[in-house]
């Protein structure tokens, strides 16, 4: 589909799936692997079908490095490995280091995990321990180009972390900012949508902030007798560039995302807070599809009439940087496991729409 004299365009919106490896409940229930991979592309097999499959084809398609390396020779190494083995390092060089150059020559960027609960969104935006994610690489990536480019340019980095809940906007980095009905969300001319009253740190390490605002969302999902899987988080970097000799002033957005949980909405509460969180967070992730479908296919060349940034709150903060000149990653991540066949499938639909 893509133009091949396009190549800026083309890519705008990069997909790549990352299949996590078994868990200990799928090894306790003697799952096996319906995930197969060629390349950058995935088939995926109907377990009560055998001879039902489905084939995807991503920018990239990555196995888990660790945990299927470690059980090579056992039970959980997929018969035909096909694809590649990735570790954290090797997903920052395809999917971060774009980015970061991206914003650097002033431009923004998107970057978003999507997939159902405990398929390793978290581990592969945030990571765990020593397996740093997307998140902290691009940041210690980004400080250290900054003081490399030190005598061309002077460099300021502005941090924000705030999560949308039921399509309302908790600061994470603000403790006070939890009032009924959450943060404004507001548009101006020039500056587009924005949250009004959000807190924006200027940094030069990111760590304490993360812990803080993950803290935060711990807390507040408690307080709201909820899970942290079923709201958004939302980091914003803005970094702003002086090039004095010049006397230019860049200024580029980049927007980390961990998307709530893809699956299907279960909830302890009352029916009635089910039913307006399960909308919610479906619109959310329904909106980004639409939008982002609709970039994919603006960037082939097709006619598009419009694109419903407007309709949802999650899409109104992304729109600066989503389309245009922006750079779109998004890593949907799934199990191998048979057992999780339903919502495996319905992430790789979700991730195809983006391309
Ligand atoms: P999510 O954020 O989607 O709910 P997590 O990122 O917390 O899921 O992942 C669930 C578990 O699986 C974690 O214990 C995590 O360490 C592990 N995991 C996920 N992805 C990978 C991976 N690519 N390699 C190794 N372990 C992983």
């Amino acid at each position: 589909r893509a133009k091949a004299s396009d190549m800026h365009s083309k890519d705008c919106v990069k997909v790549a799936v990352r299949v996590r490896p078994f868990n200990k409940r799928e090894r306790d229930a003697g799952s096996r692997s319906i995930v197969s991979m060629v390349s950058s592309s995935i088939t995926i097999q109907d377990p009560r079908e055998p001879q039902s499959r489905r084939s995807f084809c991503f920018d990239y398609a990555y196995w888990s490095h660790s945990g299927f390396a470690r059980d090579r020779g056992g039970l959980y190494v997929p018969e035909e490995p096909g694809g590649r083995y990735a570790d954290q390092d090797s997903v920052f060089q395809d999917l971060g280091e774009g980015i970061l150059e991206n914003a650097l020559q002033g431009y923004n960027a998107t970057l978003l995990a999507y997939g159902q609960t405990g398929s390793g969104k978290s581990y592969s935006m945030v990571g765990y321990g020593p397996n740093k994610g997307l998140v902290p690489k691009l940041c210690d990536r980004l400080f250290q180009a900054i003081r490399e480019n030190q005598d061309t340019r002077q460099c300021q980095v502005f941090f924000s972390m705030l999560e949308i809940y039921n399509e309302q906007v908790v600061d994470l980095l603000s403790r006070g900012s939890r009032n009924p009905g959450g943060l404004r969300v507001r548009e101006e001319q020039q500056r587009g949508f924005y949250v009004e009253g959000l807190r924006t740190v200027p940094c030069d390490s990111v760590e304490q902030l993360m812990e803080q605002g993950t803290r935060t969302r711990t807390t507040a999902a408690t307080h709201m007798n909820a899970n942290s899987s079923r709201s958004h988080m939302l980091i914003i970097l803005q970094l702003k560039q002086i090039f004095s000799k010049e006397s230019i002033t860049k200024q580029s957005n980049i927007n980390l995302v961990d998307l709530a949980g893809s699956e299907r909405q279960r909830s302890s509460g009352s029916e009635a807070d089910r039913l307006k969180e399960g909308t919610a967070i479906n619109l959310s992730l329904t909106t980004l599809g639409n939008v982002i479908s609709s970039l994919a296919d603006v960037a082939v060349g097709k006619k598009v009439v419009h694109i419903p940034y407007r309709d949802s709150v999650l899409t109104k903060l992304l729109q600066s940087a989503l389309g245009g000149n922006s750079r779109t990653v998004m890593i949907a991540t799934l199990s191998p496991a048979d057992i999780c066949y339903e919502e495996s499938l319905s992430t790789l639909r979700y991730a195809e729409r983006a391309k």
